[in-house]
């Protein structure tokens, strides 16, 4: 059996734990590797790596870790279509899908190889008489991520390339689901000449975690995954002086108002609610359109396209598959779970993934694009993430009804509206209750220079990732106030503060 272990100090290092966890290749069902399930001593080993290369690293200059970012974008995208299979052959989303991750992880390694730029603080001549003041800012030292399994190469190149370039050492825990794109990633930061100890995969579980959220020389914690999760972690590392950015769960609302062009929001939201199997924190989960009319127009395209949605394995011979399998046995059994929950509450099931005939399916972990019609906040498939190709259409009579539904959700990751009108776009954007919000826009992921992250119970922790919010996170600000007399010229021999 394949055996997936550690990247410490440069090298794949064997894991010496006798806990394992199983990696299937969703698509068939098989086994294809063991993870090894690092010890707290092994975890421990990692932070002390960690800890002795920053000494160094942080002292590199910003210009040359930049340069190490450089290359290592160049070595990724070399190696784009093996990294593709990778992905896909442990996640099960299509290849062009996998593609599209990477793309969307190089773009933060893109904006870290600014960093000279984005260090260069503030400066304020004259805040006395020969008196100045400038802003360092400063890398923190060990900082930790911990990632979810359904984007296992974007989500970690959201944290550790703008970590690495403020000069933090990392450790990563990538989720135990599908761990070996992490791992090459460790291995394509050696070879663009990274050095050894400054990243760090740990593959773990709770155990690793905790070691990770308590250890005090573990400065600050990165998390991405579910709300609980999420909660746990930054409960635990906050309590333990670390600074914490966890990203949660998310059902995120599509507002379609009567004027907005069908077709447009029809063609979005299949990609928004179906791409990825709906495995994404931003998948459009609730349709939302306003008034009955647009309602019945809504369903029936949305037949129509569900129609031809093509699911089937995430690598096939010729043009991608729009949908692969969802992650784990346990997970399909999830999403079927909610299917018969969703029936049960009385919604009404137009589309039923349960039945959908599968080509190549075998023993995959299928299941096809699900529709429900007449979705009530206060029913659990409305309530709770589902995480799966389920698409529910809550009708409401109005605008301010749709707002209210939003705002009234515990999650508050990403929403959109379609419309015509300026006017209620504006308004939308200003009254909803959401951190990442789009206008004729499905899936309004920020660009890597401006940064991401949900409100409510979709982020715990001030700050978000990438972009500015990711600098300010993996950098801690010094602000000094200096002056020179020298004795020579009189007036800056008078310590005169602020001002007179
Ligand atoms: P998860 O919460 O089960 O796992 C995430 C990470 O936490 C993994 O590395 C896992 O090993 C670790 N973990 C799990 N249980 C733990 C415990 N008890 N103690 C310590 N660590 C633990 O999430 P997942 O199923 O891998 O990912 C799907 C979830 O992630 C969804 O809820 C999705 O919305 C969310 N997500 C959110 C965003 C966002 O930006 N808000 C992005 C991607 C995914």
């Amino acid at each position: 059996m394949n055996q997936i272990h550690h990247y410490l100090g440069g090298s794949v290092a064997q894991g010496e734990s006798s806990r394992f966890a199983p990696v299937y290749n969703p698509a068939t069902g098989e086994q294809s590797a063991q993870v090894v399930l690092a010890t707290a001593n092994e975890t421990r080993e990692a932070i002390r790596l960690a800890q002795e290369a920053f000494a160094q690293w942080s002292r590199v200059s910003p210009l040359k870790r930049a340069r190490i970012l450089f290359r290592f974008k160049e070595l990724v995208e070399a190696n784009a279509d093996e990294l593709a299979r990778l992905i896909s052959s442990e996640h099960g989303k299509v290849l062009s899908d996998a593609k599209g991750e990477l793309t969307r992880g190089l773009e933060v390694v893109e904006f870290a190889c600014g960093i000279p730029h984005l260090l260069k603080g503030e400066h304020s001549l004259n805040v006395g008489t020969g008196v100045d003041s400038y802003s360092l800012m400063q890398p923190l030292g060990v900082c930790a991520g911990i990632s979810p399994f359904n984007f296992p190469a974007m989500v970690p190149m959201w944290m550790f390339p703008i970590s690495l370039a403020c000069g933090n050492t990392f450790i990563m825990k990538p989720s135990e689901k599908d761990p070996s794109t992490p791992m090459r990633l460790a291995e394509l930061l050696g070879e663009a000449g990274l050095p050894d100890g400054v990243f760090n995969v740990v593959n773990g579980d709770k155990e690793s975690v905790d070691v990770l959220l308590t250890d005090e020389r573990v400065q600050a914690v990165s998390f991405v995954g579910s709300t609980p999760i999420a909660e746990y972690i930054y409960a635990t590392a906050s309590a333990h002086g670390k600074r914490v950015q966890a990203l949660g769960g998310a059902k995120n609302h599509m507002v379609i108002m009567p004027d907005a062009d069908l077709d447009q929001a029809v063609g979005a939201l299949m990609g928004a609610a179906y791409g990825s199997a709906g495995e994404r924190c931003m998948a459009i989960s609730v349709a939302v359109p306003v008034g009955e009319e647009t309602a019945e127009r809504l369903r029936e395209k949305l037949v129509v396209e569900l129609d031809k949605l093509r699911v089937g394995p995430g690598q096939v011979d010729g043009p991608d598959n729009d949908m692969g399998p969802l992650v784990t046995r346990e997970h399909l059994k999830k999403v079927l779970g909610y299917i018969q929950v969703g029936v049960d509450e009385g919604a009404e099931l137009v589309v039923d993934g349960r039945e959908a005939r599968i080509e190549g399916a075998g023993n995959g972990y299928f299941v096809g694009g699900t529709l429900f019609d007449r979705v009530k906040p206060g029913m659990r498939i409305h309530r709770e993430e589902i995480f799966g190709p389920v698409l529910c259409i809550a009708r409401v009579p109005s605008f301010d009804a749709a707002v209210t539904m939003i705002n009234d959700h515990e999650y508050g990751n990403g929403t959109a509206i379609f419309t015509r009108d300026g006017d209620a776009a504006r308004q939308f954007c200003e009254q909803i209750q959401v951190g990442m919000v789009g206008v004729n826009v499905p899936i309004p992921v920020p660009m890597a220079f401006h940064s991401f992250g949900g409100w409510k119970r979709s982020l715990f922790g001030p700050l978000h990732m990438h972009g500015p919010d990711g600098v300010r996170f993996y950098t801690r600000m010094k602000t000094v106030t200096q002056r020179w007399p020298s004795g020579i010229r009189e007036e800056t021999n008078h310590f005169t503060m602020p001002t007179h």
